[in-house]
């Protein structure tokens, strides 16, 4: 039996589940206007794979974005009510989302990395946080993760050692800031992006806690990832 073909939205709600928008140049106002506080935002930096919807394809983002953050461990969008199956803030809801329709994409699909809203977009001249996410940049630029998962495949004891030194560099950086200027683990996803530590978990890479800071190993084929206990998200800690 052929299906009906779609002409407007069904109100499923799984382009929501799916995750939230990267923000544009037209959503800065609804950052600056508190509709969309810096908390509710997260950072994917340069190298960080992600999916692209041009080539259909995951690749390493080419360039920084900022987008709606997910809920919990789950990157359904945070301001989507899984009760109503709608947004909770519908009037102010991204452009991203304005032009959504998942049965006719040629909208969505030009909207696409053009004129995308960065952290330096967002916070004011003269903003205090302003110069931390230009440190951490110089100290903890993120990888291109997909040589990064390339070189995971077999990797040599030095690989290994230097992606320590790394995620181990990046967490001082995070845990300094998060005491210095009392940010939230929210607030620090978006000034700093997600851990590299955290980026290299689907890799097989294992972690644990040492005296000299954290431990990367190579899980064992079949093995699960670890779980229970406190996981350490960034310089905060979450359940
Ligand atoms: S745009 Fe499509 S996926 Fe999103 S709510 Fe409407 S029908 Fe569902
Ligand atoms: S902001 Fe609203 S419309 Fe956009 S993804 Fe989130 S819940 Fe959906």
């Amino acid at each position: 039996m052929m299906r009906e073909k779609q002409t407007e939205c069904l109100c499923c709600g799984i382009c929501c589940q799916k995750g939230g928008p990267a923000l544009h140049g037209q959503d800065l106002a609804l950052v600056r206007g508190g509709q969309l506080p810096l908390g509710d935002l997260i950072t994917i930096r340069r190298g960080e794979l992600a999916y692209n919807p041009l080539s259909d394809r995951i690749e390493p983002v080419l360039a920084e974005l900022v987008k709606i953050r997910g809920t919990g461990q789950d990157w359904c969008c945070c301001y989507y009510d899984p009760a109503s199956k709608g947004c909770s803030i519908y009037g102010s809801r991204p452009v991203a989302c304005g032009v959504l329709k998942c049965w006719q994409p040629e909208e969505t699909l030009a909207l696409v990395g053009q004129d995308l809203l960065r952290r330096l977009d967002i916070l004011e001249e003269g903003d205090l946080l302003r110069p931390l996410v230009q440190e951490h940049e110089r100290l903890c630029s993120c990888p291109d993760m997909r040589a990064v998962e390339k070189n995971l495949i077999d990797p040599t004891e030095n690989v290994l050692r230097s992606l320590e030194t790394q995620v181990n560099t990046d967490l001082a950086f995070r845990d300094r800031m998060v005491r210095e200027f009392n940010l939230s683990l929210t607030e620090e996803l978006f000034l700093f992006g997600r851990p590299l530590f955290q980026l290299l978990q689907p890799f097989g890479v294992a972690v644990s806690e040492s005296p000299q800071g954290l431990r990367l190993t190579i899980r064992k084929k079949n093995s699960p990832p670890p779980t229970g206990g406190r996981v350490r998200v960034g310089g905060a800690f979450a359940r």
